[in-house]
């Protein structure tokens, strides 16, 4: 494809700025300059990172925010679909997701301020793969899937499968992220999203605990559960163990107990400026103890 017909092109005094207007476009470009370019969107983790110097400025950004037909948020036969330049604020605003998927405006509302939410798109929060990212824990508690294109056509990952570590994930060469789907959920599932420390403008997750979970018809056992911890280990992570003995067990307090102190052991958290490794343990077992209960009474 030629894309110097189309294609915006201008200098900034540190990098070259293309605006892609298509998918297609931005595969193409992505494909021309490789790693020496970087995708845009909402800017607000690329741009801070370059001013901050934890990247250096790349040869290129792309800019993907023109690209028209990719901030949809749509019901498609039972499935969520959302593309990938859908902002935070839609998320939290969109009546469907609110009505059918609730855990996914939840945890899109404990994303930094309104300025933030307006700018920040799903596509972003997840690409950029801090362990902390308040998408992530959800998304991979409901299932979703990444759907990933590039020049040579599509293909989708399960969310799980789509972080590798701190800022990196399964995109490959000239690979871009257009839509998170996730899939519809079965009768009496509850989720809930709980983040330290709550609701701050400006703080990222010193520990999110995301907890999905489906109840039978007596509501008195789990037919699934899904128990998932952000900012504790390189990426957001499953904590398995915790989910089958929660599988296992009727629902009480005692079990929910048990499966929170398993989760905390199977955390993986650091040190850093932020908090130490036995405090992020410790609040493992209280978020994941209070976001099964609230997600036991959802559902
Ligand atoms: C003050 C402040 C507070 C914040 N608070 C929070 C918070 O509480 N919780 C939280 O999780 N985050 C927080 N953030 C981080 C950030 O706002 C979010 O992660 C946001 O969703 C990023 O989206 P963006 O569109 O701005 O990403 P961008 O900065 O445009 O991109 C981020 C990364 O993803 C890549 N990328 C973007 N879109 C795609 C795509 N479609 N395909 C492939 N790669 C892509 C870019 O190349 C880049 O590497 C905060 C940031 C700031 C500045």
């Amino acid at each position: 494809m030629n894309t110097a017909v189309s294609v915006s092109r201008w200098r900034h005094p540190r990098f070259g700025y293309l605006e892609a207007m298509s998918v297609e476009e931005a595969c193409a470009l992505l494909g021309e300059h490789r790693e020496k370019a970087y995708l845009v969107a909402g800017g607000t983790d690329l741009m801070v990172a370059m001013r901050n110097g934890k990247i250096a400025p790349p040869e290129h950004v792309i800019s993907i925010k023109k690209i028209s037909n990719l901030s949809y948020i749509r019901d498609e036969g039972g499935e969520l679909k959302i593309g990938a330049l859908a902002t935070l604020d839609d998320i939290c605003h969109s009546d469907m997701v609110k009505e059918k998927f609730p855990l996914i405006a939840e945890s899109a509302r404990q994303i930094g301020s309104r300025q933030i939410r307006n700018v920040g798109t799903i596509g972003g929060n997840l690409c950029n793969a801090a362990p902390s990212a308040d998408m992530a824990p959800s998304l991979i508690g409901l299932g979703a899937r990444a759907v990933i294109r590039s020049t040579e056509g599509s293909r989708e990952v399960t969310l799980e499968e789509f972080f590798r570590g701190p800022g990196q994930t399964s995109l490959g060469r000239g690979e871009m992220l257009v839509e998170i789907a996730v899939p519809e959920q079965a009768p009496y599932t509850g989720g809930a999203y709980i983040k330290l420390p709550a609701r701050t403008a400006i703080d990222l997750a010193l520990v999110g605990v995301a907890c999905v979970i489906t109840l039978d018809a007596e509501k008195s056992k789990a037919s699934e559960v899904r128990i998932v911890l952000g900012a504790v280990a390189p990426v957001p992570m499953r904590a398995c163990k915790a989910e089958d003995a929660l599988r296992s067990a009727l629902i009480n307090d005692e079990a929910i107990d048990a499966s929170a102190e398993i989760a905390s052991q199977e955390a993986l958290p650091i040190s850093d400026v932020r908090g130490s490794a036995e405090y992020r343990r410790a609040m493992v077992k209280v978020l994941a103890r209070n976001a099964i209960k609230q997600a036991v009474a959802r559902a």
